[in-house]
C-alpha cells in the first residue's frame, strides 16, 4: 500500500518526522495512539520546514473535512482538534525528518 501523508492524508511522502509514542487524543471510551514516527507529503514537509504550523493545520483540517465528512466537524472544530493533535506531535518528536524513497513515476501519476 502506498504511503500517505500523517498531516494531510495525501500520497506522495517524501519524509518521515521521527516521534515517540503518544496518547493523540482520548475519550468516549476512544484512545487513540500515535505510534511511531510520522510520515509528511512534499507540501506539508515544507511547512514544517517552514516552521508554519498555522498553515500546517489549516491543510490538515481541510482534506480531513474533505476525506471524513461523516465526522460532521465544522472547519473551526477540525482545526481546533489538529492544532492540539500537532502540538503533542511537535512534542514528542525526536531529531530531523529522514528522506522518503523518491516515488516512481508510477507511483507519482496515481492521483486523484
Ligand atoms: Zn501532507
Amino acid at each position: 500500500m502506498e504511503p500517505i501523508c500523517d498531516f494531510c492524508s495525501e500520497p506522495g511522502v517524501v519524509s518521515m518526522y521521527p516521534a515517540h509514542n503518544f496518547i493523540g487524543y482520548q475519550g468516549e471510551g476512544i484512545v487513540g495512539e500515535s505510534v511511531g514516527g510520522w510520515a509528511a507529503c512534499r507540501t506539508c514537509h515544507g511547512l514544517i520546514a517552514a516552521g508554519d504550523r498555522a498553515g500546517l493545520t489549516a491543510r490538515s483540517a481541510s482534506t480531513l473535512l474533505a476525506n471524513q465528512p461523516e465526522m460532521g466537524l465544522t472547519l473551526g472544530e477540525a482545526v481546533a482538534v489538529l492544532a492540539e493533535l500537532h502540538a503533542k506531535f511537535f512534542a514528542h518528536r525526536i531529531g530531523p525528518p529522514a528522506a522518503m524513497p523518491v516515488p516512481t513515476a508510477a507511483t507519482a501519476s496515481h492521483r486523484g
